[in-house]
């Protein structure tokens, strides 16, 4: 809690869907007295908006131009596009597939990437997503990449409250398998793929109760500040 973070430091918290990035990332901002970014509602704020407005989720001028223009605000727990509260619809598993589909855009990318870095440039920053800590700020005074087996994964998902309406009558296998095709989507992809950053420090969740992951990601990020 008392850890001292330098003006413009970021700390990066990269990871796979369900690892339980954003609910440590959200309590590391709070410990930290900073501000939390999640990369991840950019790609499906963008994603929901181009589908609102019926544009072909394979016009990568068209969805890169949205995303230079759309007015988004991230929140610590809110996402607004246009001034709409988004929240919820942009959690839903039609967006999680297309948002994935979006996300392997190189256009799209150079364009939230542009958008991520310029959050630094205010000062302290927890930012999470699959390529901060590669490709977004491979200087990041921090960088923590969250792990958990794929059946924890899927199970958290599968029990996150702000997806409830959205998947209670799926069974877990079907989460499961979603979770797989996103994965491998996110991995495989030419651009920007999600990868561990050779400087990360790797915190495997798996069974780890929420409150024992921030604590060790606290020490995480106090021992690499001191070290600077
Ligand atoms: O983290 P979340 O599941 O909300 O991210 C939604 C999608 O956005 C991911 O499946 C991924 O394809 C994409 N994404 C990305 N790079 C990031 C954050 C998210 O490609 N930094």
């Amino acid at each position: 809690m008392e850890a001292k973070v330098p003006f413009q430091s970021v700390i990066a918290i990269d990871g796979p869907s369900g690892a339980g990035k954003g609910s440590v990332s959200r309590a590391i901002a709070r410990a930290l007295g900073c501000r939390y970014v999640d990369t991840g509602a950019m790609y499906r704020a963008v994603t929901w908006l181009a589908v609102q407005k019926g544009l072909s989720l394979d016009d990568e001028a068209a969805l890169s131009a949205l995303a230079g223009r759309v007015r988004l605000t991230l929140e610590e727990t809110t996402v607004t596009v246009e001034g709409h509260d988004v929240t919820s619809a942009i959690r839903t598993r039609e967006i999680d597939a297309a948002a994935a589909r979006v996300a392997r855009m190189p256009a799209v990318r150079a364009v939230l990437v542009a958008r991520q870095r310029a959050y630094a440039a205010d000062g302290r920053i927890v930012m999470e997503g699959r390529d901060i800590g590669t490709t977004v700020f491979p200087e990041a005074d921090v960088k923590v990449y969250l792990d958990a087996s794929p059946g924890e994964r899927a199970a958290r998902r599968a029990s996150d409250p702000a997806r409830e309406s959205s998947i209670s009558d799926a069974s877990l296998s079907d989460v499961a398998s979603a979770l797989e095709a996103r994965d491998r989507s996110d991995r495989t992809r030419q651009i920007s793929p999600l990868a561990m950053a050779d400087d990360a420090v790797l915190v495997d969740t798996t069974g780890v109760p929420l409150e024992r992951v921030v604590e060790r990601v606290l020490a995480i990020v106090r021992e690499r500040l001191a070290a600077r």
